[in-house]
């Protein structure tokens, strides 16, 4: 690039001067030639020229100009020099170096006038090459830079310290959703403008704004809400040029698909994906705030467990798709029928819970017969309808638990004594039942211990014909002695051990025992029908039948001297089996009774279908005779009704005279109890029955047993 210069002002080159101009061209960081105006040879340089060139002076005073330069732009113009053209030049270019690198330079050729009217150049070169080489570097850097800025997914914004937008990329534009002509219009100034009016509070965000603006020197970081819902995390660092802050650099994140997806994973987190509701951990974290809240306000709450009864047989017999429709309408129905501010949640299979806010004893009972109405009605699917029950356990805060955890366990353990006691109802948890659950749980350790180290024993109670007076039979009733709690009676132990399933092994052994000592009895020549208890679950044991015959075979004991003392229950339980089983058993020949009858629900069609020969009227409608009436006509009734079912009657728990006459006037036929005997020892039992010959155990007599029992057949 040439630039036109007004040519130096006149001066005389001689050799004097010359030495005098060489040691002013010496001073000079410059490199300085001297070019004869008229030869175009070199008639001076100066040191530094030396330096930047690796030239000595020799080697260059003397050279025609022409051969030392290497751009086309420096020939041309010392051509046109050559030619009488005087114009000065000033530009980069390039020049080689003694070691062959090229280097660049700026390069300015002024034309000097000499005195004489001749003339010579001054020729001064800058080396660039350093300056170039940092001005490359710069550039790339700048480059890098803005490809950077581009290439990130945050909007970056640089302003200036009174908040002027200096540069931003391409993503800052497209979050703020600046508008095309605002960014073509250069006029940056308006985007300050633009993002006040686009938040959802710009007063709060002016606020921000001045608060940042106020500290260019601290960095800064808080989240802003745009109008159009995005939500932006806002952060800035101040921008240092030599030590000062001269702006800020803004950098905004768009969180708003992340907020989504991290709500939609709380949300997840917290519900059960079947059927909407609250999971446990949800349901935990409400119970917590209704606790912070029954503190505050005083005011007490209840949470109850809703299980659905019998949830495997709809699976199984329906299938899981069933199951799984079972399970959202019964969520549907606990929403429905519970207040707004109570809170349904499913806390695992087929088990639901409900957070009662507000509610005592009185409040919860109610939500728990809402819920049993609820249930009431049919489910209907298709074509298909059927009945779903759910049995409730009902927790009170702060009563059944002081905590989340503690209620859960409360509820649930409270809905399990509902399944225990036949489902299908609620019942309110009882503190004390712990306890009871622990006194149990020793107790049943207790009972297998003692029939391991054979601590029970089996005595016999005398049962009586009510005419003759004569023994026909013996009730086997079990005896236990422990070492620590003494003598331990069997309405204590029995249902503690129908509970854990123990009364199996115990019903076992006394059936065995039972036969052995009847048959120990026949041996000696007494025929004495031995009566035994059977529990419900005993009797459906799927091998009892097959025990009970390997016990009479094994004792060599004829059936018919083996009675089985049923419950109600147990005809109760599942008729068709229960049926199935009586008739294996009355098959093999033994005797069957209902031990308690009018205690449960038997109804006249069962004993009409089943193979019983005997009812045992409860000593609890003997007590009162025979002045309660209504003992006396429930007793009649049942003898009447034996009778008329061709079945033996036999009255239990017999202590008085009266009791005894009224019994055998109502034609009863037989009886046991106090009046007669208690409860003997199996010695004490032959004392009382075979008198001498029984404590002797010689000279066996015919018995006195029960043979033919009104035509039965026992
Ligand atoms: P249960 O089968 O009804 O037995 C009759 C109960 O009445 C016996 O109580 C007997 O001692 C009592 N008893 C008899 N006569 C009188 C009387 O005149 N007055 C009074 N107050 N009570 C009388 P125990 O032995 O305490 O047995 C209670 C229950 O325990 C039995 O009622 C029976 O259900 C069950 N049980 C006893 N032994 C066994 C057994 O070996 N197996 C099974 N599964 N249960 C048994
Ligand atoms: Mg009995
Ligand atoms: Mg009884």
């Amino acid at each position: 690039m040439s630039l036109a210069a007004q040519p130096v002002a006149a001066i005389d080159l001689v050799p004097s001067s010359l030495e005098f101009f060489q040691s002013l061209m010496n001073g000079l960081q410059e490199a300085v030639w001297f070019i004869d105006a008229r030869t175009l040879r070199v008639l001076a340089v100066n040191e530094a020229s030396e330096a930047m060139f690796g030239l000595t002076r020799q080697k260059l005073i003397g050279k025609h100009i022409e051969s030392l330069v290497n751009s086309p732009e420096d020939a041309m113009f010392w051509a046109a020099a050559a030619a009488g053209c005087h114009d000065a030049i000033f530009s980069d270019t390039w020049m080689r170096h003694a070691d062959g690198h090229m280097l660049c330079v700026s390069r300015r050729a002024s034309y000097v006038t000499q005195a004489d009217g001749d003339g010579f150049w001054v020729l001064t070169w800058l080396d660039q090459t350093q300056q170039r080489q940092s001005d490359e570097a710069r550039e790339s850097l700048l480059a890098e830079l803005r490809t950077t800025l581009e290439s990130t997914a945050d909007g970056i914004l640089v302003t200036d310290l009174a908040g002027c937008a200096r540069s931003f990329n391409r993503r800052f534009a497209a979050i703020w959703g600046f508008p095309e002509d605002l960014l073509l219009e250069k006029n940056h100034g308006l985007l300050p403008d633009w993002m006040s009016r686009n938040v959802v509070d710009s007063k709060l965000y002016a606020a921000r704004l001045g608060a940042i603006e106020g500290a260019p020197q601290l960095p800064s970081q808080d989240v802003l809400t745009l109008s159009n819902g995005r939500v932006l995390e806002r952060i800035s660092l101040p921008q240092w040029s030599r030590g000062q802050a001269v702006g800020r650099v803004y950098s905004f994140r768009d969180l708003s698909e992340k907020l989504a997806a991290d709500q939609r994973i709380e949300e997840l987190s917290h519900m059960d994906s079947l059927t909407g509701l609250p999971n446990r951990r949800a349901l935990i974290e409400r119970i917590d705030y209704a606790q912070a809240l029954a503190k505050r306000e005083s005011t007490p709450f209840a949470l109850l467990n809703v299980d659905i009864d019998r949830f495997k047989q709809i699976n199984d017999t329906l299938g899981h798709a069933y199951g799984d429709r079972v399970l959202k309408e019964v969520a549907a129905r606990l929403r429905d029928c519970l207040r707004e501010v109570d809170a349904v949640a499913r806390v695992s299979g087929d088990e639901f819970c409900v957070l009662v806010h507000q509610a005592d004893v009185r409040g919860a009972e109610l939500a728990a017969c809402r819920i049993q109405e609820a249930m009431g009605q049919p489910f209907t699917f298709d074509t298909l309808s059927f009945t779903v029950t759910c049995s409730t356990g009902i927790a009170l805060h702060p009563r059944d638990g002081g905590n989340a955890e503690a209620l859960l366990a409360s509820a649930e353990r409270a809905m399990h004594w509902v399944k225990e006691s036949g489902r299908g109802s609620y019942r309110f948890h009882l503190p004390r039942k712990d306890v009871d659950l622990l006194s149990r749980m020793r107790l049943d350790h207790a009972m297998r211990q003692a029939l391991q180290l054979n601590q029970f024993r089996l005595h016999f109670q005398p049962q009586v014909d009510l005419h003759s007076n004569a023994v026909i039979g013996a009730e086997a009733l079990i005896r236990w002695t422990d070492p620590l709690r003494g003598e331990v009676a069997p309405s204590d132990f029995i249902p503690v051990a129908e509970e854990s399933g123990f009364i199996v092994s115990i019903g076992e052994w006394v059936l065995k025992q039972a036969v052995a000592q009847a048959s120990l009895w026949l041996k000696r020549g007494w025929r004495m029908p031995v009566a035994v208890n059977v529990s419900a679950l005993q009797f459906q044991q799927v091998h009892f039948v097959e025990s009970v015959a390997q016990a009479l075979q094994s004792g060599a004991l004829p059936p018919e001297l083996l009675e089985l003392e049923l419950t109600e229950s147990i005809l109760l339980h599942d008729a068709d089996d229960a049926l199935l089983r009586l008739r294996a058993l009355a098959d093999l020949g033994v005797c069957l009774s209902i031990d308690d009858f009018g205690t449960g629900f038997s109804s006249l069609g069962y004993l009409k279908r089943f193979p019983i020969q005997r009812l045992k009227i409860d000593r609890s409608f003997v007590t009162g005779l025979p002045a309660d009436s209504s003992d006396a006509g429930i007793v009649n009734a049942v003898i009447q009704m034996g009778r008329a079912l061709k079945l033996q009657v036999i009255a239990e728990g017999v202590e008085t005279e009266a009791q005894r006459d009224f019994l055998a006037r109502s034609g009863c036929h037989e009886y046991q109890g106090y009046l007669f005997a208690k409860v003997l020892d199996a010695a004490s039992f032959e004392h009382r029955v075979w008198g001498a010959q029984g404590l002797n155990q010689r000279s066996p007599q015919l018995p006195m047993a029960r043979l033919g029992r009104g035509g039965v057949g026992c």
